[in-house]
């Protein structure tokens, strides 16, 4: 997951991701908090795969996402 932040700079706000600020600057801290989910659904790579258990197509949501959401639930 990456981690993201929120730094004010002479009254603007910018969303850093990792330590690198992202794209767009905010005129409250409420706007930039605002702005979080947007920015973690665009940073976040999706990758089709196909599911280690059942062999259907899924988003993986990362490197050690080899499950689709079904079986992993039967497997919690
Ligand atoms: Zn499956």
């Amino acid at each position: 997951m990456t981690d993201l932040s929120i730094v004010g700079l002479g009254g603007s706000y910018r969303v850093l991701a990792d330590g690198r600020a992202q794209p767009g600057h905010y005129t409250s801290a409420g706007n930039a908090i605002a702005a979080l989910p947007g920015v973690q659904r665009r940073l976040r790579p999706i990758t089709r795969r196909a599911c280690l258990c059942c062999g259907q197509a899924f988003n993986s949501l990362g490197r050690g996402n080899r499950l689709c959401q079904p079986c992993k639930e039967e497997m919690a």
